[in-house]
């Protein structure tokens, strides 16, 4: 599985929509400061799911749509897509490539798509979990994130690791079915109490 393509239109300076193919190897993004290098990869954080604006470097999420400049007056939503190379099947949709898309529009609406089929973002979630591409995961090194991640919490490093080992799916499945347990246990309560009364 490799990035092949980012489609960004909207997103921070980058007013008009803008294609990036991407070949495999290693590729390079080149600049002056403040030109947009880190942009790019705020806007890969947040199609795949990032939900803190101020890890993408905001006040809140609407600071990432394009708010006009000089020239030009600031645009209403913005969209990135970012497609994938699914040869390999890393990715467990039949599809030999994948695109997810986020929307934003600036009333706080948002859209999410796989394949340009509307979805939930948990569904983009759980399509990039222990695929070591999520929005936490160690394919995605930001600024400052090298030392973030020798100086953090040892349970937080053993996330990185959990994650590479591909385990975070089932972890996030536990969860999830030890919570619905909880509300049956606590439904199995409210039945006894009230066969109880009855009785
Ligand atoms: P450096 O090399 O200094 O790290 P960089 O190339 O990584 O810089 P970025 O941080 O990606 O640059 O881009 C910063 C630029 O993006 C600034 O000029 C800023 O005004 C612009 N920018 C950020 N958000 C928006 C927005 N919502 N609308 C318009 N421009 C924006």
């Amino acid at each position: 599985m490799f990035l092949k393509r980012l489609e960004l239109a909207g997103f921070k300076s980058f007013a008009d929509r803008t294609e990036l193919e991407f070949v495999s190897g290693i590729t390079a993004v080149v600049g002056p400061n403040g030109s947009g290098k880190s942009n790019i990869s705020d806007s890969i954080r947040w199609v795949l799911g990032e939900q803190s604006a101020k890890s993408l470097r905001g006040g809140n999420m609407q600071d990432i749509i394009f708010a006009g400049s000089d020239a030009r007056k600031a645009v209403n939503f913005s969209e990135v897509s970012l497609t994938l190379d699914n040869g390999d099947n890393a990715l467990s949709l039949d599809f030999s490539e994948v695109t997810v898309t986020r929307r934003l529009h600036r009333n706080g609406e948002s859209e999410y798509f796989i394949n340009k089929q509307p979805c939930r973002l948990k569904d983009i979630t759980e399509l990039f979990m222990d695929t070591g591409i999520g929005k936490e995961a160690y394919s995605i090194i930001g600024q400052g994130r090298i030392e973030e991640i020798l100086s953090t919490r040892s349970e937080d490093r053993r996330g990185i690791f959990e994650e590479a080992s591909g385990i975070v799916k089932y972890k996030s499945r536990k969860r999830e079915a030890s919570k619905r347990l909880e509300e049956t246990e606590a439904n199995l309560v409210r039945i006894r109490d009230l066969t109880s009364e009855l009785e």
